[in-house]
């Protein structure tokens, strides 16, 4: 039950491969045969389908490891070249180029991060230097238990009116069809934290094509009001003409 393996199963079942049977392997990588089980070496052919013109990818969650298939575990079934020091073969996750590859394919412009400890920190691409065009960003978090607490240490979007050029938008539950925390907010902002009624928040971060500036920086953790008995108080504020649920 490994998450790298799950996902490796998972992008099986969205179209891919192994990453080692790629057309272009051979540039890469050198299979041992003589290494291989006896009758386990279609398990190394090359299969028809499509690079996506996209990089070859020793760190994909695709790349089966250097002693798969092996008669011996001392000897490699998988060489890398030219190189033979590189890793392959990892079950942590997704790879970056697994992420692309997985976007391209089903035309997606949308990337994501899931963050899922207790706590932590984030900010916007390239913060604090100016963040990219046309992005179109979300984030969930996800903390194992009670309520996030979202906090903005610092923020500076493009403005615009109505903040409908780039903007955040954070909604209180794991996707855009839950109910609205924080709606379109842009320009220079001192947000108040924001914290939601679970333990997950869904944030997009939207930008157009021209203009950026220098984004956010935030910070999450699990919100417990200890001093209300863990009791959750609920408060509407009007905030740079949009409603913002404050809950403590
Ligand atoms: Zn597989």
């Amino acid at each position: 039950m490994a998450r790298g393996i799950i996902q490796h199963e998972l992008n099986h079942a969205l179209g891919f491969l192994h990453e080692n049977s790629r057309s272009d392997r051979d540039n890469y990588i050198t299979v041992n045969y003589r290494n291989v089980k006896p009758g386990m070496e279609n398990n190394f052919d090359i299969q028809d389908g499509t690079t996506l013109d996209l990089p070859y990818d020793y760190s994909s969650v695709m790349h089966y490891d250097k002693f798969a298939f092996t008669i011996n575990p001392n000897l490699p079934t998988i060489s890398t070249i030219p190189n033979p020091n590189v890793q392959v073969g990892q079950r942590d996750g997704l790879s970056v180029l697994d992420v692309e590859k997985i976007n391209k394919l089903y035309n997606c412009d949308v990337s994501s991060r899931l963050f899922n400890t207790p706590s932590g920190r984030f900010s916007s691409a390239n913060y604090p230097n100016s963040y990219p065009d046309n992005m179109n960003y979300v984030f969930l978090i996800r903390t194992p238990d009670g309520q996030v607490a979202l906090t903005f240490n610092d923020f500076d979007l493009q403005s615009s009116p109505e903040c409908t050029s780039d903007y955040i938008r954070i909604y209180d539950g794991p996707s855009r069809r839950a109910p609205i925390l924080l709606n379109n907010t842009c320009g220079p902002a001192q947000i108040p934290t924001v914290i939601g009624s679970t333990n997950q928040m869904l944030m997009e971060f939207v930008s157009d094509g021209a203009i950026s500036s220098k984004g956010f920086s935030a910070s999450y953790n699990t919100g417990k009001d200890q001093e209300n008995g863990g009791k959750i108080y609920v408060l509407v504020l009007h905030y740079n003409n949009v409603y913002l649920i404050i809950k403590r």
